[in-house]
C-alpha cells in the first residue's frame, strides 16, 4: 500500500503536511475531453524530437526518476504519489490527432509518443488511445517513434506493422532486483526483453533505451544490456544520464532512494553531483542529459565501443530526428528522461 507523499507544488501558495502516518493513496482516473491540442510541440534544442503526443497524464508505473513528474504540478496535483495514482485519460486524443494533422501535417516530420506518462500504461489496455492513435499516424503517413517500459505495446502488433516505426523499450536495468528501488510499479526488465522480442520477430523496428544511467549503479550494466538488446532483436540504441530538473523531482527521488537503497545513497548521489559540478541537476541545454566527469566518458566509451561492436544501426537510418551530442557521434538522447 503506498501512503500520499508529494513534495509541496511550487505553483500552490499553502502546503500541507500530514502528522503522523498519512493516508493510504488510491488510484483515481480523470476523464478528459481535451479542448486544446494534443500535439505537443518542443523547443528544447537537446531533446531529439520535436512533436510529441500523450493521450494520458500521469503515469502507475512509478518510476522515482521520471522526469514527467513536475508536470503533474500544471495540474494541481503533486509530483510524488499523485503523479503516480492521480492519471487523466484524453478520451478524444484521437479524434483530435486527426483534426490537427488534417491542418499540420506538412509542418510534423515525426510524432513521439511518450513525454508526460508511458503510452502503454494499464490503463491503455482498454482505453485504446495510444492505439487508435497510432491507426491515425498511420492513416497520415507519419513516422512514429514510441518510449516504453510495457508489453501491452504487442497488442498493437497489426498497426505497428504497417507503419513507419520505431519502438523503442527503456530497459535501465537487467533484473528485477535492480530496477524494483527505481521502477516500483513497471513490468519487469525481462518481461519488456520478451516483448521487445516479439516485436522484432514482427519485422518492427526496435531499440534499447538505456536510460537513465544512475551513476555509481546501473553504469556497469550499459555493456550487458546492449548485449541482451541486440540478442532480442534492437537495432537501436540511446542513453543518457539521470536528469531530476525540479526541486519537486530532486526531493522525491531522495526520499525513495533513502527509503529503498539506504547502504546506497550516499554513493549515487555523491556520484551524481560529481557530474553537474557539486549538484544534483544541470538546467543548460547540451549538458543537462550528459556528464562531466572522466567516469560518464569511461560510460560513453562504453557504450559506443559496444554499439559498435553489436552492430546497433548508425545514426543516418534513425527514422526519428535525434539529437547529436557533441562528444559522441553515437550516444541519443531521443528524451530527456525516460
Ligand atoms: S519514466 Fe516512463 S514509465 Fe516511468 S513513470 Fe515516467 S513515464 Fe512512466
Amino acid at each position: 500500500m503506498r501512503h500520499i507523499n508529494n513534495p509541496p507544488n511550487p505553483y500552490h501558495k499553502y502546503s500541507a503536511e500530514f502528522l503522523g502516518e498519512p493516508p493510504p493513496t488510491k488510484l483515481e482516473i480523470f476523464e478528459e475531453t481535451a479542448t486544446r491540442k494534443i500535439i505537443t510541440k518542443n523547443n528544447s534544442p537537446d531533446v531529439g524530437f520535436d512533436f510529441s503526443v500523450n493521450c494520458y497524464r500521469g503515469c502507475i508505473h512509478a518510476c522515482t526518476y521520471c522526469f514527467a513528474r513536475p508536470y503533474h504540478e500544471f495540474l494541481g496535483y503533486g509530483a510524488g504519489t499523485d503523479f503516480e495514482t492521480k492519471i487523466v485519460v484524453k478520451t478524444n486524443a484521437p479524434e483530435l490527432l486527426r483534426e490537427e494533422l488534417k491542418r499540420a501535417r506538412r509542418t510534423i516530420d515525426s510524432l513521439n509518443f511518450s513525454f508526460t506518462t508511458d503510452p502503454y500504461l494499464p490503463l491503455e489496455a482498454s482505453y485504446e488511445l495510444t492505439r487508435n492513435c497510432l491507426k491515425v499516424c498511420r492513416e497520415f503517413k507519419i513516422p512514429v517513434g514510441i518510449v516504453t517500459k510495457s508489453p501491452l505495446v504487442v497488442r498493437d502488433i497489426d498497426v505497428l506493422r504497417d507503419a513507419d516505426v520505431t519502438v523503442y523499450f527503456s530497459i535501465p536495468f537487467l533484473t528485477v532486483e535492480q530496477s524494483k528501488p527505481f521502477e516500483p510499479f513497471a513490468p519487469t526488465p525481462e518481461a519488456r526483453f520478451r516483448a521487445m522480442k516479439i516485436l522484432a520477430e514482427n519485422k518492427i523496428s526496435v531499440g534499447i533505451a538505456v536510460a537513465p544511467i544512475i551513476p555509481a549503479y546501473n553504469d556497469a550494466q550499459i555493456p550487458a544490456l546492449l548485449e541482451k538488446a541486440k540478442n532480442h532483436g534492437a537495432t537501436k540504441a540511446f542513453m543518457s544520464l539521470l536528469r531530476l530538473p525540479t526541486e519537486s523531482l530532486r526531493a522525491y527521488f531522495t526520499e525513495r532512494l533513502a527509503e529503498r537503497l539506504p547502504t546506497k545513497i550516499d554513493k549515487i548521489l555523491n556520484a551524481l553531483k560529481r557530474e553537474r559540478d557539486g549538484k544534483l541537476n544541470s538546467s543548460d541545454f547540451g549538458n543537462r542529459m550528459t556528464g562531466k566527469t572522466e567516469q560518464w566518458q569511461l560510460a560513453v566509451k562504453l557504450f559506443n565501443l559496444h554499439y559498435r561492436r553489436l552492430g546497433f544501426e548508425q545514426e543516418k537510418s534513425e527514422p526519428v530526428k535525434i539529437t547529436e551530442q557533441k562528444q559522441t557521434p553515437i550516444q541519443r538522447s531521443l528524451f530527456d528522461f525516460s
